[in-house]
């Protein structure tokens, strides 16, 4: 027996997602980084912790995620994670594509970190390396049990585009066997390389998938999951029409922070020079109109307005011109567990 239930959005807790660099060792063909917008820069130690404690003093239960590029890459990760523990952060997460630079595993300990969450896109050699590059497979696989072996909790994102949905089902061995805590399953989103127009050597078929073969394969594939005794997550996409759509942007409280400054409360806005927040001399302060916060306020028929502009093809219509459903937000997940 699973449980299935739509994780509500809280102003209650605020969840800090921190790009500390952009540099990366690979080169995934849907990498959302975006260096026209997002920097090339590495944020020194005293700046990470300066931004850090800026969000410190909110009464809010704080969950922290480092992210890149890749954030093992940044020779003082350790102690940053340190620090943001010192400050309070009640969850501290490590998002890693496994190959764990830095000897970071020796260099914090679970106390430190409560995950390292992993990134494999592929149940097999071939599909994963196709999309995320020779050797990461096998390289992301040994971190993985790496991490187990030194006690800390992990969790693995898969990334559910067209071009690796056909493997979904296979992760369950998979991550049984691994002795993986937890699995995100998250969906493409057309921003950073995904948006961009596909080079000779890529397909030109959308990587995104089609609502069919998402009603018809991920809520399955996650109950089975969760059947073996492992947390599942997965975004809910599409609304039916009972259901009430809710733009994260207003009801909750989530930060995007990149290394040049921009700060949004909207992962689909990342592309666009429209954060609503930046850090001007480690303050954190609102940036002028128009930005990301006018966008929230609107109420279309599709739902998210931002899917509605970077990401249509996912909308369906009807005879009258109106759509069929509505989207939900990107950040409405949908949690299962076992019995
Ligand atoms: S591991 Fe992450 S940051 Fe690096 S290329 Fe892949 S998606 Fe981009
Ligand atoms: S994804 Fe859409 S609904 Fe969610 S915060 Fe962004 S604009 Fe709002």
């Amino acid at each position: 027996m699973t449980q299935t239930q739509t994780v509500a959005f809280s102003k209650n807790s605020t969840n800090l997602f921190f790009h500390i660099l952009t540099t990366c060792n690979l080169k995934c063909r849907h990498c959302y980084i975006n260096p026209a917008q997002h920097g090339k820069n590495s944020l020194p130690l005293p700046t990470i912790k300066a931004w850090l404690e800026a969000f410190a003093n909110n009464s809010n239960a704080k969950n922290l995620i480092f992210l890149g590029g890749e954030p093992t890459l940044h020779p003082e990760l350790a102690a940053a994670a340190k620090h943001a523990r010192r400050l309070g952060f009640g969850s501290i997460t490590i998002d890693t594509n496994g190959y764990l630079f830095g000897d970071i595993l020796s260099k914090v300990t679970p106390a430190d970190v409560d995950y390292f969450s992993f990134s494999l896109d592929g149940a097999t050699r071939e599909t994963n390396d196709r999309i995320r590059g020779d050797g990461s497979y096998d390289t992301c696989l040994e971190g993985i049990r790496r991490a187990i072996d030194r006690g800390f909790t992990t969790s693995l994102i898969y990334t559910v585009s067209s071009r690796n949905i056909h493997e979904l089902e296979v992760m369950a061995p998979l991550l049984d066997s691994l002795g993986v805590d937890r699995f995100f399953i998250q969906v493409i989103g057309l921003r950073g390389k995904s948006a961009m127009a596909p080079d000779a050597s890529e397909s030109r078929k959308s990587p995104q998938v089609a609502k069919s073969q998402w009603l018809a394969t991920v809520p399955g594939v996650a109950r089975m999951i969760a059947e073996r005794g492992i947390s599942v997550t997965y975004p809910k996409v599409f609304l039916s029409s009972a259901e009430k759509f809710e733009c994260a942007g207003t009801v909750a409280d989530n930060y995007f922070v990149f290394p040049n400054g921009r700060v949004y409360r909207c992962p689909l806005c990342e592309d666009f020079p429209v954060h609503s927040l930046c850090f001007q001399e480690n303050q954190l302060v609102p940036t002028a109109k128009l930005n990301e916060q006018d966008f929230f306020q609107l109420d279309i028929p599709e739902g998210c307005v931002m899917n509605k502009m970077i990401q249509p093809h996912n909308i369906s219509y009807n005879e009258e011109g109106l759509p069929e459903y509505k989207i939900a937000c990107c950040l409405l997940k949908e949690e299962v567990r076992g019995g």
